[in-house]
């Protein structure tokens, strides 16, 4: 394959942009080479500046899930056009949207809507801090929520470590208020309720971890979180960011039968515009500016295109069994590359939860990101390029989720897993 558009194309954006992308994983950084500019997508296909094809499971980190421009949406948004792309102003589209939300998702009595994933959870944690009137809180070491100052928290390797800001720029006195505990483990998460639940807001999660790979909660996990969170009167915060719209059309909530106290979600919910959402309780969503005192605001927020394209998803989603087909699909993929990697002689630890895998390249069970962390990058980078000049398009890091759309076809998982068995085979040779 030739790169040699987009290798022109990521010189100019380097003079122009930071690391010439608008946002650090794109840049391929984590698997060498330099990133692809996309010049287009149908269905679970993209194509490069250069002309290239490749079998996309990366679906803009998550939104595509029913694949680029299904002529559904597409035809929601040529239509939206006609009317404007924002007024700052209220919309029936708006109700639609919101409505859509709270008849799906169980624990979701009222929402707001923002642009991104990063204004969800920061704006979910102010309001929960006003709420509880407390300051801590708690997340667990590899959830990713977006990048607001106190979510930025690196945690070292001692479970009850306090919060060490992983970016310069955060100053110390913020992340002393975030404090990171260990994924799945229970025993860690109760001896710091213990030690200081009084002053804990509250505690957010990925109900499935999503950014350190795949890594699904253990039984009781969820259940325990929302057991401990009520007991010391902190809120339970379900980052589904990801997972909502994803696993079930009730999102992660309703598949684990869990009932959080706020919900984030993003990525589906704007069909591939910039959306975001968060939403919860009544009592508690009551206290958002302007009916009440927490301020959280958006020029763009709830904007008509935006709008258009999650709504056209959500309708095209809410159909019978396109959960069914989305884990038929997703099933038939994780049985032909956990396949393969065995006919190349590879032991390695395979996660999956509905339309979300990750094939890590370690022998160890991965629970946490302790264990995620023990995957061999260097096998998994050899593995990428290889997948890649056979025309899969996967993300582009050992800890995220390949995601499996309504838009691939049997035969696009078939040559994906033929495609394996050469990177598998390339892989163990490293
Ligand atoms: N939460 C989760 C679980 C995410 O995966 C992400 C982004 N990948 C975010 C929050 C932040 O969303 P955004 O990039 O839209 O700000």
């Amino acid at each position: 394959m030739s790169y040699e558009r987009s290798k022109e194309l990521f010189a100019q954006a380097r003079r122009y942009m930071p690391g010439g992308v608008n946002s650090p994983v794109r840049a391929f950084k984590a698997v060498g080479g330099q990133p692809l500019f996309i010049a287009r997508g149908k269905g679970a296909l993209i194509y490069d500046v250069d002309g290239n094809e490749y079998i996309d499971y990366v679906g803009s980190w998550g939104p595509l899930i029913l694949g680029h421009r299904h002529p559904e949406v597409t035809a929601a948004l040529q239509e939206c056009l006609a009317i404007g792309t924002s007024f700052g102003a209220p919309t029936e589209l708006e109700i639609e949207l919101a409505r859509a939300i709270v008849e799906a998702l169980p624990a979701v009595e009222m929402v707001r809507l923002v642009n991104s994933g990063t204004e969800a959870t920061m704006s979910a944690l102010r309001l929960a801090r006003a709420y509880t009137k407390r300051n801590k809180i708690v997340k667990f070491e590899g959830c990713y929520h977006g990048h607001a100052d106190f979510l930025l928290i690196k945690a070292g390797s001692g479970a009850l470590t306090l919060g060490v800001p992983s970016s310069p720029g955060v100053p110390a006195s913020t992340a002393a208020d975030t404090i990171a505990a260990p994924y799945n483990d229970l025993d860690t998460l109760e001896a710091i309720f213990a030690r200081e639940g009084e002053d804990i807001a509250a505690v957010i999660v990925e109900p499935v971890a999503g950014n350190m790979g795949v890594v699904p909660p253990r039984e009781g996990f969820l259940e325990g979180l929302r057991e401990i969170t009520r007991r010391y009167g902190a809120l339970l915060i379900f980052d589904e960011v990801i997972t909502g719209f994803r696993l079930s059309y009730g999102g992660a909530q309703e598949l684990y039968n869990i009932d959080p106290d706020l919900t984030c979600l993003g990525k589906i919910i704007g069909g591939g515009l910039p959306v975001g959402a968060y939403g919860g309780k009544r009592h508690i969503m009551e206290q958002v500016s302007p009916e009440g005192p927490v301020y959280q605001a958006g020029t763009l927020s709830g904007n008509p295109l935006a709008v258009t394209a999650g709504l056209a998803t959500l309708r095209v989603l809410k159909r019978p069994g396109t959960y069914e087909e989305l884990e038929r699909k997703s099933a038939l993929l994780a049985r032909g590359l956990a396949e393969a990697a065995q006919e190349a002689g590879l032991v390695l630890s395979f996660n999956r939860v509905g339309s979300m895998l990750c094939t890590f390249f370690t022998e160890t069970p991965v629970v946490d990101y302790a264990t995620a962390c023990t995957a061999d990058i260097r096998r998994f980078a050899a593995f990428f390029q290889s997948m890649l000049e056979q025309g899969i398009y996967l993300a582009p890091s050992q800890f995220e989720a390949t995601f499996v759309s309504l838009a691939h076809t049997d035969e696009q998982i078939q040559r994906t897993v033929e495609a394996a068995r050469k990177a598998f085979a390339a892989a163990s040779k490293i």
